[in-house]
C-alpha cells in the first residue's frame, strides 16, 4: 500500500518585545506571519520576547494582545513568554560553555570603543565595528581570577573555536524565501564571522536575544521565520547557533520594512503610526490591511 506522506505542518510566529506600542510595521509583520500560516493550513504563534525585564512592561504586553485581536488575528494558546524560560536558555549557554566555545568578556562598552578607535583597521560587521577580541587573549588564570574578584562579565561565542570543534567542513546555508536588504535570496551561505564573537550571555540579563530566539524557534517547531529585513544578518548568527546546539533549521522569509512618509523606517517615536493611534483616528482593520497592501497578497 502506498506510504502516506504527511506534509510537516507550517508554523509561523510573530515575536514582539513589549517595549512600546505596536506600529504599522509590526502590524505588517504580524499579518504576514498569520496569513502565511492560515493559507497553508498551519499554525500561527505569538511569542512575547520579554527577557529584558527592565525595558519590557506588562501594559505593553496587554496592548499587544489587544491590538492583534482587533486586527482580527488568532494565535495558538498558551502564548510563550521568554521571561518564563530563562533556565532553558541558560542550560543551552552551559552546553556551549562545556564544549569550550565561550569566553568571559569583561570589557565595558567604553573600553571596546576605545580599543576599536586605537586599531588601524578595526573589523566591521553589517551594523558597524565588531568586538575586537580583547578578552580572547586573557589566560585561563587571568579569567578565573577576574571572575573570583566578582568582576561583571558577558559570555562571548569563540567563533574560531566553534568552527574548529564541530564538523563545519561544509558550508552552513540558510534558505531565504523573501529577501535581504540587498535583495539576497535563495540559498545563503552563512558567514560565521559576520558579527564576530557575539555575546550570548549578557552581563545584565544572563542570556542574549540570539540564544533565546534560536532555542524558541526550535522548541516551538517554527518552520518559517517571517520577519523584517533588519534581522536578515542576525540569521547568520542564529543558523550558526542551530548547528552548534543541534537545533532544527527553519526557512527564513525576510520582508521589506514599512517606512515613514519621510523615507526612514518607523520607530517607537512615531506615535501617529501606532495601531492604537490609527484605531482611535477611526481606521478599521481592513483599512490597515489596505494601507499595508496586504489585503490580497499576504505571504507573497
Ligand atoms: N523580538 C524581536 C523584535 O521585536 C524580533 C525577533 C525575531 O523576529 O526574530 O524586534
Amino acid at each position: 500500500s502506498p506510504v502516506m506522506k504527511t506534509q510537516p505542518s507550517v508554523v509561523t510566529r510573530f515575536a514582539p518585545s513589549p517595549t512600546g506600542l505596536l506600529h504599522l510595521g509590526h502590524a505588517y509583520a504580524a499579518i504576514l506571519a498569520h496569513d502565511w500560516a492560515r493559507e497553508r493550513g498551519g499554525r500561527f504563534i505569538l511569542r512575547i520576547e520579554d527577557i529584558d525585564t527592565i525595558r519590557c512592561r506588562a501594559e505593553f504586553e496587554e496592548k499587544i494582545y489587544d491590538d492583534l485581536a482587533w486586527l482580527g488575528l488568532e494565535w495558538d494558546e498558551p502564548v510563550r513568554r521568554q521571561s518564563e524560560h530563562v533556565a532553558l536558555y541558560r542550560s543551552k549557554l552551559d552546553a556551549l560553555s562545556d564544549q569550550g566555545l565561550l569566553y568571559p568578556c569583561f570589557c565595558t562598552r567604553q573600553e571596546i570603543a576605545h580599543e576599536i578607535a586605537r586599531m588601524p583597521s578595526a573589523p566591521h560587521g553589517p551594523e558597524g565595528p565588531i568586538y575586537p577580541g580583547t578578552c580572547l587573549a586573557l589566560s585561563p588564570d587571568e579569567r578565573a581570577s577576574r571572575i573570583d574578584q566578582g568582576l561583571s562579565h558577558a559570555w562571548r561565542l569563540n567563533v574560531a573555536a566553534a568552527l574548529n570543534a564541530t564538523d563545519m567542513s561544509s558550508d552552513i546555508l540558510f534558505t531565504e524565501t523573501g529577501h535581504g536588504p540587498k535583495g539576497e535570496q535563495g540559498k545563503i551561505r552563512v558567514d560565521p564571522y559576520l558579527f564576530g564573537d557575539v555575546v550570548l550571555g549578557r552581563k545584565d540579563l544572563g542570556v542574549s536575544y540570539h540564544l533565546a530566539v534560536t532555542v524558541d524557534d526550535h522548541v516551538q517547531g517554527v518552520t518559517h521565520v517571517t520577519r523584517g529585513e533588519d534581522l536578515f544578518h542576525a540569521t547568520h548568527v542564529q543558523r550558526l547557533l542551530q548547528e552548534l546546539l543541534g537545533l532544527d533549521e527553519p526557512a527564513y522569509h525576510h520582508h521589506g520594512l514599512i517606512m515613514h512618509d519621510s523615507g526612514r523606517r518607523l520607530a517607537k517615536r512615531d506615535r501617529d503610526q501606532t495601531i492604537e493611534a490609527l484605531r482611535t483616528a477611526g481606521a478599521s482593520p481592513n483599512d490597515i490591511r489596505d494601507k499595508l497592501d496586504l489585503t490580497n497578497r499576504a505571504g507573497r
